[in-house]
């Protein structure tokens, strides 16, 4: 599988040989495959060729997620609100 950069936004677009016609799933600009513009896929800059598993990813991201919001959200929801409501008491007596 080889790629063509899109002549109007670069998107890296699959071809299979010189002067088929395509049209970029990014901007939909129809164009022709130039063999110039042929690129393989171990080519640099085409993004499509760095595959990151999607399980991978998904656990990464919640995993972070869970680092940066977990304790936030137990506090805000249980701990924080005690002590939301403690800081009100508190106030209300000494007024
Ligand atoms: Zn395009």
């Amino acid at each position: 599988m080889q790629y063509v950069l899109c002549t109007n936004c670069n998107y890296p677009i699959k071809a299979d040989y010189a002067g088929q016609s395509i049209r970029c799933p990014y901007c939909g600009t129809r164009q022709t495959v130039q063999e110039v513009n042929m690129r393989s896929e171990n080519g640099v800059g085409i993004a499509q060729g760095v595959v990151i598993p999607s399980w991978l990813f998904w656990l990464s991201a919640g995993l972070a997620a869970g680092i940066l919001f977990g304790p936030t959200i137990l506090a805000s929801s249980r701990e924080g609100a005690l002590r939301l409501a403690r800081i009100a008491e508190e106030k209300l007596k000494g007024s």
